[in-house]
Order: structure tokens, then sequence, then C-alpha cells
């Protein structure tokens, strides 16, 4: 279903409703200016919208102004790494390059490649260098063996673990703060010793690695800013 937003200034977003069997309308913000509503009847939703325009409203602005906006600080000449702002600044250069200098990201660029795509390669540079440690660090310490460490951009997953230990692991999480990755990390790890989800696997990860709950925690509430960028 297709409804327009316009009409009330909010032309920017797109609405996906779902039909959903619970008493109450749920929305649900995501990058990009979609909004998520979940209802028990879809038929009465533009109404709902109507009546909801100026909660509606003050979702996305929330939305928008919240600290883990990684777009709109971009705009401000800022990036998030390690959960702290960077600042950036970028120079005319006849090659592409990016390197941190006295806390601050130095971007050359020879203006061929989008600003937003050399952010992104100067973050999975931080990630495969600091996350590769984290692995060593941490396999060593709970001696588990591992394959391959990849660095990529799942969509829909943090980490992921086949059964020959190999480990990929989303270059967003470099802009989360370090015990947050260090959850990702160590979860992907315990896989290798509990292939699946069950009451050992969370028991042995709580056991070395007390923190999991803060990170997973981390993830849940702010994981989908770091999609914005
Ligand atoms: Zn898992």
């Amino acid at each position: 279903m297709r409804i327009v937003l316009s009409d009330f200034g909010l032309d920017s977003i797109k609405v996906i409703v779902r039909k959903k069997n619970k008493k109450k309308v749920t929305l649900i913000p995501t990058p990009n200016n979609f909004l998520i509503i979940e209802t028990p009847n879809p038929k009465n939703i533009e109404e709902y919208i109507v009546n909801n325009i100026n909660k509606i409203k003050d979702i996305f602005e929330k939305y928008d102004n919240h600290y883990f906006n990684v777009r709109n600080n971009i705009k401000k000449d800022l990036i998030l790494l390690k959960g702290n702002y960077v600042p950036f600044f970028t120079e005319k250069s006849s090659s592409n390059r990016s390197y941190l200098k006295n806390g601050r990201l130095i971007i050359k660029y020879n203006g061929k490649k989008k600003l937003e795509s050399l952010l992104k390669d100067f973050l999975r540079k931080i990630a495969r260098k600091e996350f590769l440690d984290i692995v060593e660090e941490e396999s060593k310490r709970l001696s588990i063996s591992v394959g391959s460490v990849k660095i990529k951009d799942a969509r829909s997953r943090w980490g992921s673990c086949s059964s020959k230990g190999n480990i990929n692991l989303s270059f967003r999480l470099i802009m989360a703060p370090e015990y947050v990755y260090r959850y990702v990390i160590i979860h992907e790890l315990s896989h290798i010793k509990f292939p699946n989800h069950s009451e050992n696997f969370w028991n042995y990860l709580k056991d070395v690695y007390p923190d999991y709950e803060k990170g997973r925690l981390w993830l849940k509430e702010n994981g989908a800013y770091l999609y914005t960028l």
C-alpha cells in the first residue's frame, strides 16, 4: 500500500504497512526514511496516519537528531569511529588516501570517488586491522582456532560464522564503541564451540564476556543508525 505523506510536509518518508495480530499500532522508523507501521487493522491506516501525524513527525525528528545518526553528522564533517565523532578534512590530491592525524581524519582525494565511499573505505581499513587484532587476542585467550576472517557489509547481520570456523564481520561495527564489536567477535568465536543459540552457548558467552548483554543492547538500540552511511 502506498500512502503519500507530502500533504503533511513529510514527503521524503515512505510508509510500509504490516498486518500484525496485536492490539497496539507500532511505528518503526528505519534508515533512509522508511516508516514501518505494524497494525492489526491495515484498512484504517490512512485514518490512523491522519490522526497521528504529529506523533510521526516527532519520531522522525528525534530519529534525525539522534547522536548516532551517521549521515547527519557527515554533513557536519564528522565521522563516527569507535563510538565517538572524529572531524574530517578533505584535500584535493592526485590519488585517494585517508589517515588519522592528531585526532582528525585527513581525506586526500582525486575527485572521482564520492565522499561517502571514501569514508566507507577508511572505515573498512580501520575495521580490518582492529577486528583482526581482537580475533587474534580473543581466540588465544579462549583457545579457539579460527579459519579466515573477512570484513563485509552484510545487510542483515553484524557477524556470521561458518561450520569451518570462518568468520565474517560487518565493517559498520567499527563505528560502535569497542565493547560492542568485541561482543560480536566473541559471539562469533563462541559459535565455533556451539554452532547454535542454545542455553549452553549463552552461558558460555556470559562466562567468557560478562559485558555481552551491554554490547547486545547497544546494537539493538543504535544499530540501525550505522546503516545511515
Ligand atoms: Zn549467533
